[in-house]
């Protein structure tokens, strides 16, 4: 079974000028198998971050079925979702959106604490995770002491915190120049490997897509 599958997945918006709905996705039907790395590209405005947002349950589609681990979400409740989300998801976004006043360390473990259980050996596990991606001696350093490639590697640690079965990014190497984009992707990718992860990432950059198990375009609110 597939670990996330989308049939026939639609998703408006309101024009907020004639109030007429707007497609923004049509018919999608995607499946992605557990440890799968996915890329999705297109045009700025053609509903990469709609998709995301509906396979991370921040919203839900109008139309069509998205079944997440074999659970159906496509009318999901808030608590159902949220509870999908904390669970499961790892989130990676263009900003690192790290809390300025906590340490490394402190960053990396936020999403244990959105678990009802928090386990016992997270720190540890934050600890072998930051050794990782080479910041092991940065971990009680807060984000304005680290370059941008390094506050990035900390959201990678942070998305992979809770033992996620999926990570969403949302070019997560936008904001980082050319050759640090490079190393970063091939850090995510090498992370995903090893921790058996289904990775979905959206990017505008063709080479960092190349560099995935699968490359998608979203045209015309179709994903093909
Ligand atoms: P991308 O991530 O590919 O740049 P988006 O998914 O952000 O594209 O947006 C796709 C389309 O949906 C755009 O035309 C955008 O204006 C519209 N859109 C996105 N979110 C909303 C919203 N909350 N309300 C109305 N329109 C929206």
């Amino acid at each position: 079974m597939a670990l996330l599958e989308l049939t026939n997945l639609s998703k408006s918006y309101t024009d907020p000028g004639s109030g007429a709905r707007v497609p923004v996705l049509r018919g999608i039907n995607l499946k992605i198998e557990a440890g799968e790395s996915l890329a999705i590209v297109g045009p700025s405005g053609c509903g990469k971050s709609t998709l995301l947002n509906i396979l991370g349950t921040l919203d839900t589609p109008d139309e069509g079925e998205f079944v997440f681990d074999g659970e159906s979400l496509a009318k999901g409740t808030p608590k159902q979702l949220a509870a999908v989300r904390s669970q499961k998801i790892g989130f990676i976004f263009q900003l690192h959106h790290l809390m300025p006043q906590c340490s490394v360390l402190e960053n990396v473990l936020l999403p244990t604490l959105a678990l009802k259980a928090p386990p016992a050996d997270a720190a540890q596990r934050a600890e072998a995770l930051l050794a990782q991606v080479g910041l092991k001696d940065r971990m009680r350093w807060k984000p304005a002491q680290l370059s941008g490639g390094e506050r990035q590697r900390v959201a990678f640690v942070r998305a992979l915190i809770n033992q996620p079965r999926l990570i969403l990014a949302d070019e997560p190497t936008g904001a980082l120049d050319e050759a640090n984009a490079v190393v970063l992707t091939e850090l995510l990718l090498a992370l995903q490997k090893s921790h058996g992860i289904t990775l979905v990432m959206v990017t505008h950059h063709r080479e960092q897509a190349e560099c995935m198990g699968r490359m998608m375009t979203i045209h015309e609110g179709v994903l093909s």
